[in-house]
């Protein structure tokens, strides 16, 4: 992997972006876990286990546990399905999670979002035992992420996190600009990447609809990471030239699936960018297994 710990400079505009390749990463962190997941089983003779819950048959939630439990098998973690149809009552929703939270085979419950609309997924995510949340939405889970002492990384900005470091652009002491402040990317990206040590000790700056000229505050940055969910919005010009640009967004297009930043044109300024598919994606995905793990030695040993 080519050293990118300065991607920072101006360079001629012939030379187009590395490519951060996100699904190869995730292969590489995939194979690391299995060889754990054995190691695990050896120690403790325990399979670490997900079990996914799937209210409703939203086709793309569909196609996320799908391949969430086809990551699992694929490293040796057992993973369970449960499905509730569309207008479950919200009780049966908590009984089965209460159930899943005493169940000792059960390492890790992921309830897929979004939940319908009768049942108030705040209450939901609350119900999961802090010690399987494994998608780290508990607010106990986002306190001691807050307080530099997390117990499980939120997916999606662990991959954006694991994606920097294992390419080795430097984050410490550098200017991330992170467009979207969702409570699943943008704010707890915000705060693991300010947050002192490893991984951390950049300048992070928070964008949302708000910002005031969004196009001078994207052009600062070093790192600039999008997640808005509106397709090939950041266009070449918000970007400063060789920055590293990590793309969360998926977006579903006549197309075809897109990220948030115009990629052609982008790929011509940044000095590396994530492309979508095959960037952050796989890695979020990667990340789970790696919090499922967790969470069964820390229930088991
Ligand atoms: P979200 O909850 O919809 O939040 C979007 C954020 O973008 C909000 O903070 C919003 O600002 C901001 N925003 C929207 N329009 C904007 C604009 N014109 N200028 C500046 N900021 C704007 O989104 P999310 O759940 O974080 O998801 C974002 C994208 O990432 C989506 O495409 C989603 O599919 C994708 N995603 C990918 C993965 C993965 O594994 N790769 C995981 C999760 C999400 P306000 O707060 O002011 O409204």
């Amino acid at each position: 992997m080519p050293s990118l710990s300065c991607p920072l400079n101006p360079r001629p505009f012939s030379m187009p972006a590395t490519i951060l390749d996100g699904k190869q990463l995730a292969q590489q962190i995939r194979s690391e876990l299995a060889e754990e997941v054995v190691e695990f089983i050896q120690n403790n003779g325990a399979v670490p286990c997900l079990a996914a819950v799937l209210v409703g048959e939203d086709p793309a939630s569909e196609v996320y546990v799908r391949n969430k439990r086809k990551a699992c098998e694929g490293v040796g973690i057992e993973s369970q399905l449960h499905r509730l149809s569309v207008d479950v009552p919200a009780d049966e929703l908590l009984r089965l999670i209460a159930k899943l939270n005493k169940d000792n085979e059960v390492h890790g419950i992921l309830v897929q979002l979004p939940l319908p609309k009768q049942i108030d997924a705040s209450k939901v995510l609350l119900a999961v035992s802090p010690a399987k949340d494994v998608d780290a939405f508990h607010p106990e889970n986002v306190g001691r992420l807050v307080q530099g002492r997390p117990r499980f990384l939120p997916c999606t900005p662990y991959g954006v996190q694991q994606l920097l470091v294992r390419n080795k652009i430097e984050i410490a002491g550098r200017h991330v600009v992170i467009v979207g402040r969702s409570d699943i990317v943008g704010r707890p990206l915000s705060i693991m990447l300010s947050q002192r040590g490893p991984g951390g000790d950049a300048t992070v700056t928070l964008c949302h609809s708000r910002t005031r000229d969004l196009a001078a505050v994207t052009r600062q940055a070093d790192i600039l990471i999008a997640a808005i969910g509106q397709p090939k919005f950041i266009t070449a010009e918000m970007i400063r030239p060789g920055a590293a640009v990590i793309d969360v967004g998926i977006n579903r297009t006549d197309a075809g699936l897109v990220g948030d930043v115009d990629f052609e044109p982008a790929l011509e300024v940044a000095g590396a960018i994530t492309p979508v598919p095959g960037g952050v994606g796989p890695l979020t995905i990667a990340m789970l297994l790696r919090n499922t793990l967790a969470a069964a030695r820390a229930l088991e040993t």
